[in-house]
């Protein structure tokens, strides 16, 4: 699992119920997952850009859970005869996020790891934006999944892909990083005499995706990224908050 709240919740009510479930996760995201208040993965930008994620509406479990494995790209899972499943290190979305691999049947196991346009309501329709945090990390594991011979797509919160589909998806999930380098840029040529983080946001939220105006705020990881991105480039030079 990864350290997202959705993901990891749950885990203090299963160790109750079946304490001899082993738990895993890589490294990097355990400390995440270990953490019940989350401030690390959800509140990072609260104190610098008055961002940030509360507990309304999240998945919340006030006890901490301990994780019992860690796993790391490279790793396998052996789960008998001739059946192995190969684990996947594939960043973006969290440092340590994993995926499967059923090398038998051609199916990829990814969670969050990568987000087509955006996340879905129940519905279908657009829900809120892509939630990756390091956008070369994104790209590199858009880029590794595209390199192997999957068929089957199986995340944790879209519809399952086959075929043409997991290849579309994963096209889009590039697609909505594109579109958020292009339009962030044209957005801060506009700003050229400074912006907040939260005025980035809310000012192209719009033109990313048809979520609906209050779920822009999901955008802060993803922008932060870009912004870090264009940072690291010297396209960009960010300066202290204002007081
Ligand atoms: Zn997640």
């Amino acid at each position: 699992m990864h350290a997202d709240s959705g993901h990891h919740g749950g885990l203090p009510a299963i160790k109750d119920v079946s304490p001899t479930t082993l738990l895993a996760t890589h490294s990097a995201d355990r400390k995440l997952i270990e953490d019940p208040e989350y401030q690390h993965r959800y509140n990072f930008l609260a104190h610098d850009h008055e961002l940030g994620l509360g507990r309304e509406g999240m998945v919340y479990s006030p006890r901490s859970c301990k994780i019992d494995l860690e796993l790391a790209g490279e790793d396998i899972i052996e789960l008998g005869g001739d059946w192995d499943l190969p684990v996947w290190h594939v960043p973006g979305h969290s440092d340590g996020h994993l995926a499967i691999y059923d090398g038998k049947n051609h199916a990829a196991f990814t969670s969050d790891a990568v987000q087509t346009l955006g996340y879905p309501t129940i519905s279908g329709k657009m829900a809120f934006a892509p939630t990756y945090f390091a956008v070369d990390g994104y790209l590199a594991t858009i880029r590794f999944f595209e390199n192997h011979p999957i068929e089957y797509l199986f995340t944790g919160h879209w519809p399952a892909e086959c075929k043409e589909g997991t290849k579309d998806f994963l096209a889009k999930s590039r697609e909505f990083v594109e579109r958020v380098d292009s339009v962030l840029m044209k957005f801060m040529k506009d700003h050229f005499d400074g912006v907040t983080l939260k005025e980035v946001i809310y000012g192209i939220g719009p033109k990313l995706g048809d979520w609906s105006l209050d779920m822009n705020v999901f955008l802060q990881f993803a922008l932060y990224g870009h912004m870090e991105r264009l940072e690291q480039r010297g396209i960009f030079a960010p300066q202290s908050p204002r007081p």
